[in-house]
């Protein structure tokens, strides 16, 4: 196979997260937000598109950078100061950036939703986080203390440079149906939609402060996991997806934001 340009990544990862097919907010513009024509010789990962990990893909030696939150997330704005840099980097290095948001959150194999299920140790049974025609999120039953999933999310979280949180904690639980949604997982709709189909603990990346005050009262614990770490599995596993499909060395540039 001859050396892919970032389009024929982009064309492959387009179809195989169904990009045409799945809604999402404007400012994820997914699919390739730059392009270039050079052969694409090495892909590197990472959550976030910011400077940090710009300079890093540059000093790693790639030339096409996978992100889930793009650079367009903020809608449009002009090109000054530290958004002018990130794309001035980008161009000077001759880096290509390709962006997968909500097809990424919910892909069955690739998303951050599923892998993080697997990773806690539980096998994904339904969706779960409705959003306008798909789930975003994984659901699923067990029969686990749930302290011990706190510990194993706790374990997991501490690798990304975050601290497990959690709500509505009871002495000696034991989870028996759970629910998934990665990154701003906790809010109106998913307490709502956990709470009518019986989830007893939810596990998400983060969330507004009532969110704590309202499982607590409807009886649901509320595990936060960090939003960045909860997202640090699709991109990974898209990379090494990509990496596999066309020959191509990749690597995860960890640059966690805490929260
Ligand atoms: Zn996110």
């Amino acid at each position: 196979m001859s050396a892919p340009t970032v389009a024929d990544i982009g064309r492959h990862i387009d179809a195989k997260l169904r990009v045409e097919d799945i809604p999402d907010f404007a400012g994820a513009l997914n699919g390739i937000q730059v392009e270039t024509d050079s052969a694409i010789t090495k892909i590197a990962a990472a959550v976030d598109a910011r400077e940090r990990t710009i300079r890093d893909t540059a000093n790693a030696g790639a030339n096409l950078l996978i992100v889930h939150h793009g650079l367009f997330w903020s809608g449009p704005q002009p090109l000054r100061g530290a958004y002018l840099r990130r794309v001035r980097l980008l161009l000077e290095h001759d880096i290509a950036v390709y962006s997968s948001h909500l097809p990424l959150d919910m892909h069955p194999e690739l998303g951050n939703n599923a892998l993080l299920a697997r990773e806690l140790g539980l096998t994904p049974e339904t969706g779960f986080a409705r959003y306008k025609t798909v789930d975003i999120g994984v659901a699923g039953r067990c029969d686990l203390a749930t302290a011990e999933l706190v510990a194993r999310a706790t374990r997991f979280a501490r690798g990304h440079g975050h601290e497990v949180r959690t709500a509505g904690t009871v002495e000696g639980k034991v989870t028996r149906r759970w629910a998934v949604c990665t990154g701003a997982g906790a809010g109106q709709d998913t307490l709502r939609e956990a709470i009518g189909a019986g989830v007893d603990t939810l596990i998400v990346g983060e969330g507004p402060h009532w969110t704590a005050i309202d499982a607590e009262e409807a009886g649901l614990t509320i595990i936060y996991a960090g939003h960045y770490a909860t997202e640090t599995l699709g991109v990974r596993a898209l990379a090494a997806h990509v990496g596999d499909v066309f020959g191509l060395p990749w690597l995860f540039l960890d640059a966690p934001t805490g929260l």
